[in-house]
């Protein structure tokens, strides 16, 4: 008979004080943790997780990774982590099955092929790997798009970067999980945080459902719930909190070779290593915390689908679900100092963090060692919205996650 299975981590009760404590046990806070503790030597670290570890949108997303976005600022942030996806599973020591199979953006009106290709200008100029397709392109890539002219939004052509690809995304969890806890960090499940302790203009510590903590720095990595806590510190933060939905079909055999999205058509598609395709769109519009979303938003997603892949038209959904996702005004996220010394902010990465989690983690990481911005995160701090230096990844985010 087979023994019991080894825990990934230890499960510490909760200390009195740390050097940092992480508010949210998703990817964002294992990574920091993780990066704290190897690039930086701090090891007296709590990741404090309300529920589960990867129990919020670490687990619920659709594992798109890629770099491809428009502005110089993205291209920075995103690569970096493009780059560390890369040698990540030899850095954990951990599978976490990451796919590079290339990611199509298709375009469907002439104004959306100007602005792709200018995108793939933008890219190229940074280094990011892109190339723009035709719709014969396009076909090559992925045989079952349907490139017919005679559909309600024809497809005109894609940028296509052959480096993006997908994940396993709760086994990057554990893996970050596993690692951190090897290097000394307490992952602490089912503690929520209910307060911040201020001294002044000063944090702490936190006050959580399984007693207080005290701490040196305190960083924000919750997510969807990142402008609830905050507002514990008096700031209000410029997020709006949606649903976000996404569904998967039952088992297919492999026919789908990369990931498609489109803006206009609006929806994306992939296939999971196991075989269902994954499937989402946008949020659903209006505000809320319930990881849940209306049944119409899935209706809409699937003709969709259905209109780009009409060879799906037989496929049953098995699952769907929801997460809360905290979106910016300007679709980009904010990662730095807060108003309250020793307070870092790490949010507003809406429908698109699990692709920056290796690299946000890393840079959030140096943010809070050091007291200041890494250079990567620096244009990303919260004053973007008073001095009006945004960053406006409208166009590249959307449906395309
Ligand atoms: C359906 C869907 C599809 C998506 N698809 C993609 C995609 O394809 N590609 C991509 O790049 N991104 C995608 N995303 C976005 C991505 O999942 C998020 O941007 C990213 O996961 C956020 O970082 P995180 O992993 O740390 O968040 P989370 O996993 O949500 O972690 C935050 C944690 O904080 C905890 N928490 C909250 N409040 C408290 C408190 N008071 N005390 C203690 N803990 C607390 C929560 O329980 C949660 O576990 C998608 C999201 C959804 C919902």
């Amino acid at each position: 008979m087979a023994g019991p299975v080894e825990p990934l981590w230890r499960d510490p009760e909760p200390g009195a004080a740390y050097d940092v404590i992480i508010v949210g046990g998703g990817g964002h806070g294992l990574a920091t943790a993780y990066y704290l503790a190897k690039n930086h030597g701090i090891t007296n670290v709590a990741v404090l997780e309300k529920g589960w570890l990867a129990g919020g949108n670490m687990a619920r997303n659709t594992t798109i990774i890629r770099s491809n976005y428009l502005w110089d600022e993205s291209a920075g942030i995103y690569e970096h982590a493009l780059k560390l996806w890369e040698g990540l599973e030899e850095e954990l020591g951990y599978e976490i099955l990451f796919s590079q199979r290339g990611v199509l953006n298709l375009a469907h009106t002439p104004q959306d092929v100007r602005d792709s290709v200018r995108r793939v200008h933008a890219n190229r100029l940074n280094g990011v790997d892109a190339e723009w397709l035709d719709p014969a392109g396009v076909k090559d890539v992925c045989p079952i798009v349907n490139i017919s002219p005679d559909v309600r939004y024809p497809v005109l052509g894609a940028t296509y970067q052959p480096r993006a690809g997908i994940a396993k995304h709760d086994y990057v969890a554990w893996g970050y999980a596993r690692a951190a806890d090897a290097l000394g960090v307490d992952l602490i499940q089912d503690c929520e945080v209910t307060g911040l302790i201020l001294h002044g203009q000063e944090i702490r510590g936190v006050r959580t459902t399984r007693g207080d903590i005290a701490a040196g720095r305190v960083a924000l990595s919750a997510a969807g719930h990142t402008s609830v806590v905050a507002k514990m510190a008096g700031i209000d933060l410029p997020l709006q909190s949606h649903p976000l939905q996404a569904l998967v079909s039952e088992l297919l055999e492999p026919i789908h070779p990369t990931v498609v999205m489109s803006n206009a058509v609006h929806v994306y598609v992939s296939q999971a290593h196991k075989g269902e395709l994954v499937m989402g769109a946008g949020v659903d519009s209006w505000n809320g915390y319930g990881q849940r979303g209306a049944f119409h938003i899935i209706e809409q997603q699937m003709a969709a689908a259905l209109e780009l892949f009409p060879i799906f038209a037989r496929a049953h959904v098995l699952r769907t679900w929801g997460g809360i996702v905290d979106v910016t005004p300007d679709a980009s996220p904010i990662v730095g100092l807060s108003p309250v010394e020793n307070l870092y902010l790490n949010c507003g990465w809406g429908t698109g963090g699990f692709k920056a989690t290796p690299g946000v983690g890393w840079c959030y990481a140096h943010t809070i060692a050091n007291g200041e911005p890494h250079p990567l995160n620096a244009p990303f701090d919260l004053e973007r919205f008073v001095t009006g230096a945004l960053v406006d990844e409208h166009g590249a985010a959307a449906v395309a996650h």
